[in-house]
């Protein structure tokens, strides 16, 4: 398998630091806001990344934060004169409802910055104690020029950058050693919340968080670390730095990242007006749709968000939704084992199946991938048929769900049905058996069983269960 290295500007050999398994870091949304559909990109392609390494077999263990303390969340926190806490966790909830609609399976760990505040705060004392950081009236900075491999991610230079950032420097930071020095630890300001530290009371710079969690739930060598382009430079450099300058051992072996999504072909921004949130497009589409586009393109390419090719997804979702629904009607009025010529029919899937992992095998290539879904789709199409076996349809659409499931995408997604309803249903029934109409009674008891609940006529009364 090949991915894409930001570090070495290479498709490298996926080898991992121990066999069957992939350690992986995803940087994560500060929570302030409902989502926007550009941060749904890294969630949807890094999951859809997760999901082929487990695929494979491998046991994935699959960590991304959120970073619940922020200037933005204390502004917003201000504006509506409730607690950070307060914002933090409801735009966290929202945040995992967003996810479960795009089927972006919740991460083997989930961290919160807030929660995770002594391990940064030994991080720096490690980093202070090694001379890699230094204090200066209650904040601590990181020492690039201690760390000699600066800059290896995002290739910069390091005058250019210095240069660049000395014309930017505002008054107050001048404390700093080298204009490119960062922050690991700021003294609170008043009004914001705050954790004692040896330095002064505070808390973290952005970047420790990271590299604190990421060493805390996934080792301090890590296979992958991902996230969006516009991280490679500060935010993972300066991890880079961090984990390696404390650890003393090289950090992530591959690092990856996804291009943009703009709007209209314009960068989506809160001043240009054209900001769109997850929960927004799920008021008119199914979230399925907004995942099916994001796969339509590979990850390290631009992509450009706009309402023809969302409703373009929404039909190409519709074809492979409907072919599966076709398998499965087929299914109901299909019995009997595969005959000869079934059997080569069905190895001639072997080909699609291919087609799909040698996409998935370059660097992920989801386009391709997808297009390797179609041709199975107008093959399952072509040669399902009224006469066809129930073995034959059932490993059909097996094959069809075993690469759907890859890419995240639900083909037979069934209909929540809640409770209350289940339980007017049951008396709906009841009252048609009294009645003697048992043609309704039953018709419920198979409307119930087509939403996966199964009906007990016991002596206590009626008892059901979910499939
Ligand atoms: P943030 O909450 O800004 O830290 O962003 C969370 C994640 O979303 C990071 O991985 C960002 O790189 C990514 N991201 C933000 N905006 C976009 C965008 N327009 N397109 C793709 N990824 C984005
Ligand atoms: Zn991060």
């Amino acid at each position: 398998m090949k991915l894409y290295n930001t570090l070495s500007k290479k498709k490298e050999e996926f080898v991992p630091l121990e066999e069957g398994k992939v350690r992986m870091y995803v940087c994560g949304p500060t929570v302030y806001n409902f989502i926007h559909i550009g941060n749904a990109r890294p969630m949807i392609v890094f999951d859809t990344v997760r999901r082929y390494f487990e695929y494979k077999g491998y046991d994935v263990n699959y960590v991304s934060n959120f970073t619940d303390v922020d200037d933005k969340i204390i502004n917003k926190a201000i504006e509506e004169g409730v607690t950070a806490d307060e914002i933090s966790k409801r735009y966290i909830a929202e945040c995992k409802k967003d996810m479960e609609g795009m089927n972006v399976k919740p991460a083997t760990t989930h961290p919160l910055a807030t929660e995770e505040i002594s391990g940064m705060i030994a991080m720096i004392e490690t980093l202070v104690k090694k001379g890699y950081a230094y204090e200066k009236n209650g904040t601590v900075y990181f020492r690039i020029r201690r760390f000699k491999d600066y800059g290896k991610l995002s290739h910069k230079n390091l005058d250019d950058l210095r240069s660049g950032e000395r014309s930017l420097l505002v008054s107050g930071e001048d404390e700093k050693e080298d204009p490119l020095d960062f922050v690991l630890w700021k003294p609170k300001k008043e009004g914001e919340p705050f954790w004692e530290s040896p330095w002064s009371d505070g808390r973290p710079g952005w970047h420790i968080e990271c590299s604190e969690m990421s060493k805390k739930y996934l080792g301090e060598q890590i296979d992958i670390h991902a996230g969006g382009e516009d991280l490679v430079f500060p935010h993972h450099e300066n991890e880079i730095a961090q984990s390696e300058a404390a650890n003393g051992k090289e950090f992530a072996k591959y690092w990856l990242h996804n291009a943009f999504l703009n709007i209209d072909n314009r960068k989506m921004s809160k001043s240009l007006g054209n900001f769109r949130t997850v929960r927004e497009i799920s008021e008119q589409y199914d979230l399925q749709a907004l995942r099916f586009f994001m796969l339509g393109a590979h990850y390290r390419s631009p992509l450009n968000f706009s309402a023809e090719l969302m409703e373009a997804s929404k039909s190409g979702l519709e074809r492979i939704v409907n072919a599966a629904d076709n398998l499965k009607f087929l299914m109901k009025h299909a019995d009997g084992n595969m005959t000869a010529e079934e059997e080569a029919l069905l190895t001639g899937t072997d080909k699609f199946v291919k087609d799909f992992e040698g996409a998935m095998e370059d660097d992920f290539n989801t386009a391709d991938a997808v297009a390797a879904v179609f041709d199975l789709v107008k093959y399952c199409n072509t040669h399902a048929a009224q006469k066809s076996s129930g073995e034959f349809l059932e490993k059909l659409l097996g094959v069809l769900v075993k690469l759907t499931d890859v890419l995240g995408i639900l083909v037979d997604k069934k209909e929540e049905i809640l409770e209350e309803d289940i339980e007017r249903l049951i008396e709906e029934r009841k009252a048609a058996r009294k009645a003697k109409d048992f043609a309704r009674a039953d018709a419920i008891r198979a409307e119930l069983l087509e939403k996966g609940i199964i009906l007990e006529d016991t002596r206590e009364g009626v008892k059901w269960k979910r499939a």
